[in-house]
């Protein structure tokens, strides 16, 4: 029988999901694309497709029905310039990233330049204000508000929800499945295991045929699982990676989890950040889509499912299947087994060494008799090189002495798994290092916490392996009490899992080694609990930042805390501030976070300071509202981060300016203004900080924030003789460059 339980089991309806079907196709540039709908976008899906424009831009762009233009946009960033056109079937087709509109449009968005004294501008039309017709050039395609030429277009419905455009009538050419990678493996609860770990497991698919994916090794777990996988869609002949368009979830032959990528509601486009598993994408694993539903305070637009989709099982060995499939009903699936199982401890050691052999100890107790033992050689990140061999097995009274033939590898590590496959128990994985690590060396340590479903860990790693045992000791009110330790290699730990409740006491945590448990690490933890739908704050040891949540903040129960150092992680401005990391930052936020960073030094000129968040290569500005009556800085956060203060003095740079100054030109050459326009640190909030003029008159240029450059287009032809220009621009911080040019018209 099958003791295959599930909080619910779901009907599966496959939605029949049609809109539209008289569109013709919008542009003539392509038919291939570089993105689907529902795609991953930084902070929400992506709406629509982009069409390929053959890196180039001014294709024709067609009303794909009869309509009127009902919004014209324009942009620095996000759309560019944009053309929404309302259908007369109800739906709304909106057309992103064009170089410029028909010739009709031009004289209505000039108007609307004019009267705001601005390139943006977001106007809304009326049904007899610009009529077009199905098969009209309405713009052409360009690369407005992003990096690479593309057409992105999208189709809402009637209460302006987006919908996937490829279920229209409109249909690409793709006969190649999906692509599938790596499926994940996610501890839920605090007895959660995956092969003996309280973290997510990650294994590869090895492809067996056409569409056919399994994972060879049976994956032991114990407690409930959630389930994610790695997939894309190609299309022959193209290089880009899509996403999917439907992937399905079975276990043991019943429907468990469909995620289906019809329409999603804009009010909903954060979800994205649940949707995928945003912890493995922030730790650097790649992007995983969940087939199990996290705790949210509104449901992710995909998920179809009625269950959560969290596996559990009591016992016994279960199939699971996923299968990932394109809009054009490209099918691949990816099948493996999961043995439910129950992880003891994992006791053995190394009894003793000589340059055959190394002898291997586990202990036998009433409770834990193990009749299988699995020996490998891995390298430091626990990855299996080969199989050991074992020489001999000799059974005491006390114990299983097992003789183990040397590797091969100089730096190899003996992985240790026993189990009783019978009884459905094993040990969490041992590792022992043969080779002699110098007793009085000090491993340089590495401790970080993690969040995982309903749990806290803290995961300890050590540059090269320790000589004696490692043990982590938490202190709250004034006693020191010892975590268990996990091993996932010989030189990376994670403690058990513990509730957050748990973690919020603790004041200290310690590393400690060997026999006399010296003391490795001391440090003091701040946790704070933060429950959803509450609102709360937390202030940082020396009260200098603070972030306040307001009840929308969370997508679920969070631990909280913070660490400042005053090491700045990138060489440049001025750093008025420690650098405060703010965590945890591998979990999104659902609504975002109000930081507050205390400043009180009246030496300084506030206008030029902000927060700003240090990345690799340069810092980030997050904000420089200063609040006199706080005495900070205040910022709105999406995520926790790192933030520091940093004071911005450099004014922006204007470079490649076009006419050139002093240059002679006939009209015809000289028929736009064009510069370079950049800024290290605040940046250039938008087009309201430039400022173009030509001979004395201020004129409205294009600002393409993406691509750093201003362009003007000098209606008409100059007259012959002396002419002038200036640009001025503002950084967010207050700094202003201006330059004024001269140049000659010829005859
Ligand atoms: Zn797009």
């Amino acid at each position: 029988m099958k003791k295959y339980i599930q909080t619910a089991l779901l009907c599966i309806i496959l939605p029949v999901f049609v809109h539209g079907q008289n569109y013709i196709w919008p542009t003539n540039s392509s038919r291939y694309l570089s993105a689907t709908f529902g795609e991953y976008r930084q902070g929400h899906f992506h709406s629509g497709i982009d069409i390929k424009t053959n890196y180039s831009v001014g294709y024709p762009v067609y009303a794909v029905a009869d309509g009127y233009v009902s919004r014209l946009r324009t942009s620095p960033f996000g759309y560019g310039k944009a053309v929404y056109l309302q259908l007369n079937d109800g739906n709304t087709a909106v057309y992103g990233h064009l170089e410029r509109f028909s010739d009709k449009m031009l004289p209505i968005l000039r108007n609307e330049q004019k009267k705001l004294g601005r390139y943006s501008v977001d106007l809304s039309l009326q049904a007899n204000d610009l009529p077009v017709s199905q098969g009209e050039i309405i713009a052409y395609t360009g690369d407005t508000g992003t990096l690479h030429p593309h057409l992105h277009f999208e189709i809402r419905d009637r209460q302006g929800k987006p919908f996937n455009p490829l279920l229209a009538n409109l249909r690409i050419h793709d006969n190649t499945v999906p692509t599938i990678q790596r499926v994940a493996l996610v501890p839920i609860g605090l007895k959660s295991r995956i092969e003996g770990l309280p973290v997510t497991g990650i294994f590869a698919a090895s492809n067996i045929g056409p569409g056919r994916y399994v994972v060879e090794d049976t994956i032991r777990i114990q407690g409930p699982v959630g389930v994610e996988i790695q997939t894309y869609d190609t299309v022959k002949g193209l290089s880009n990676k899509y996403g999917l368009y439907r992937i399905r979830l079975a276990v043991d032959g019943l429907d468990t989890f469909l995620v289906q990528y019809d329409e999603f509601d804009f009010a909903q486009t954060a979800l994205i950040d649940i949707e995928k598993d945003f912890q493995l994408m922030t730790e650097g694993a790649g992007r995983f889509e969940r087939l199990w539903k996290q705790d949210a305070p509104q449901p992710v637009p995909f998920f179809r499912s009625g269950g959560s989709g969290v596996l559990k099982f009591n016992e016994g060995v279960h199939r699971v299947e996923i299968q990932a499939e394109d809009v054009n009903g490209n099918l691949s699936s990816l099948t493996f087994h999961l043995s439910a199982v129950v992880f003891a401890g994992g006791r053995a050691r190394m009894a003793a060494q000589n340059d055959t052999a190394l002898w291997v100890e586990i202990p036998r107790t009433e409770s834990e008799e193990f009749s299988t033992f699995r020996f490998s050689w891995v390298d430091s990140f626990a990855t299996v090189i080969r199989q050991a061999i074992t020489q001999k097995i000799v059974q005491t009274k006390d114990s299983y002495r097992i003789q183990i033939a040397p590797s091969i590898e100089s730096k190899a590590i003996l992985k240790i798994v026993a189990g009783s496959p019978s009884r459905g128990v094993w040990c969490s994985p041992v590792f022992i290092s043969p080779h002699k690590i110098p007793e009085t060396v000090k491993p340089d340590v590495q401790v970080r916490f993690r969040h995982f479903p309903n749990t806290f860990l803290g995961e300890i790693k050590c540059a090269t392996a320790p000589s004696g045992m490692i043990g982590f000791y938490i202190q709250k009110n004034d006693h020191l009490q010892p975590v268990k330790l996990i091993a996932c290699s010989d030189r990376h730990w994670v403690t058990e899992p513990l509730p957050l409740s748990e973690w919020e006491r603790v004041l200290v945590y310690e590393i400690r080694m060997g026999e006399n448990a010296t003391i490795i690490e001391r440090e003091s933890v701040d946790f704070h609990r933060l429950v959803p739908a509450r609102s709360d704050g937390y202030f940082s040891d020396d009260s200098v930042l603070s972030a306040s949540f307001g009840p929308e903040a969370l997508y679920d129960t969070l631990l909280v805390w913070s660490k400042a150092s005053r090491a700045t992680p990138v060489k440049y401005p001025p750093v008025l501030s420690p650098v405060y990391s703010l965590n945890p930052q591998t979990q999104p936020l659902f609504r975002g976070a109000e930081i507050r960073f205390a400043f009180a030094d009246s030496n300084r000129d506030i206008r030029k300071i902000g927060i700003y968040s240090p990345g690799r290569e340069q810092y980030h500005f997050v904000g420089n509202l200063y609040v006199d009556s706080l005495r900070a800085f205040v910022a709105r956060v999406k995520n926790l981060g790192d933030f520091c203060l940093v004071e911005d003095t450099e004014p922006p740079r204007i470079t490649g300016t076009f006419p050139r100054n002093g240059g002679r030109y006939s009209a015809a050459k000289a028929d736009h203004l064009r510069a370079g326009i950049e800024d290290t640190l605040s940046g250039i909030a938008d087009d309201s900080a430039i400022q173009v003029t030509l001979d004395g008159e201020t004129v409205i240029a294009e600002y393409h924030g993406v691509k750093d450059y201003i362009r003007y287009e000098i209606p008409g032809p100059l007259a012959p003789g002396r002419h002038s220009y200036s640009i001025s621009v503002r950084d967010n911080a207050g700094n202003t460059t201006t330059t004024s040019h001269t140049f000659t018209i010829i005859e």
